[in-house]
C-alpha cells in the first residue's frame, strides 16, 4: 500500500549544531519504511521486531516547537550530539497521516490514517517502567530529534507499534502539541490528584506547557 510520494522532501535542518546552531531549510531524503534503522537501538533490537515489516511512514501537516528541541539543537543538556546519532532535524510534536504501510502492520494501518509523533518515537515495551505505563523512563527510549529524526520535516517512519492515532474533528495543529505540551499537563493532572471544583495553579501558565494545563483543567 502506498501513495504517491516524492523522492525528497522539505525540512528544517540543524545546521552548526551547538551555541551558535541555526535551522535552514533544506531537501532532504524521503526515507523507506524497509530500509530505515535508527542507529541508536534499531527496532528490532529493542523488542524482537523486523524493522523491515512494522514501521510506516508518515507526512506530517504541522509540528510543534518544543524548547527540548532547541536543547537538543544547542546540544547544552548531558546528552549525544544529534548528529552523532545521523539526526539531522529536531521536532518531536508532529501531526499528519500514513503514506505507506510495512507490510506486517497493514491489518492495523491504512494509507491516509491520521497520525501524532510523539517525543519518544518507541521504547523496549519490555521493562518494568513500559509495563507500568512509565515509559518515559524506559532505559532504552528512541527520542524523536535526537536518536531518531524529527518532526522538522515533510516525511518520517515511526513504528506502527507506538504511533498515535489523531481522531477525527481534532485538526493536525491542535493534535501536533498534544503529543507533547498537553501530555506532558495530563499526566501531571491525573497524577495530581486534583478533583472536580479543586482549584489549580500553573507557574508559567501562559506558557507552552501552561496553556495546556489550564484548558485540560478547565
Ligand atoms: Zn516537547
Ligand atoms: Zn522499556
Amino acid at each position: 500500500m502506498s501513495t504517491d510520494i516524492p523522492k525528497l522532501g522539505w525540512a528544517g535542518v540543524v545546521v552548526n549544531e551547538g551555541a551558535e546552531f541555526t535551522v535552514e531549510v533544506q531537501k532532504l531524503e524521503v526515507p523507506e519504511p524497509s530500509e530505515y534503522t535508527p542507529e541508536y537501538g534499531t527496532v528490532s533490537e529493542m523488542s524482537n521486531r523486523s524493522p523491515e515489516d512494522d514501521e510506516l511512514l508518515v507526512r506530517l501537516n504541522v509540528t510543534g516547537l518544543c524548547m527540548s528541541d532547541v536543547h537538543y539543537m544547542l546540544n547544552d543538556w548531558a546528552v549525544p550530539k544529534m548528529s552523532e546519532m545521523g539526526v539531522r532535524c529536531a521536532g518531536h510534536e508532529g501531526a499528519g497521516v500514513v503514506v505507506k504501510v510495512g507490510a506486517n502492520c497493514q491489518d492495523a494501518w491504512k494509507v491516509g490514517d491520521r497520525v501524532g509523533i510523539k517525543p519518544l518515537l518507541d521504547v523496549c515495551h519490555n521493562c518494568e517502567q513500559c509495563w507500568s505505563g512509565r515509559e518515559n523512563y524506559c532505559a532504552k527510549a528512541n527520542y524523536t530529534g535526537l536518536h531518531s529524526p524529527g518532526t522538522y520535516q515533510q516525511y518520517l517512519v515511526t513504528p506502527a507499534i507506538y504511533t498515535s492515532r489523531i481522531p477525527d474533528g481534532v485538526p493536525d495543529e491542535v493534535a501536533g502539541p498534544i503529543m507533547c505540551s498537553a501530555s506532558t499537563m495530563h499526566r501531571s493532572l491525573v497524577e495530581s490528584g486534583l478533583k472536580p471544583g479543586n482549584w489549580v495553579v500553573f507557574p508559567g501558565g501562559g506558557g507552552g506547557v501552561g496553556i495546556q494545563g489550564i484548558q485540560l483543567a478547565r
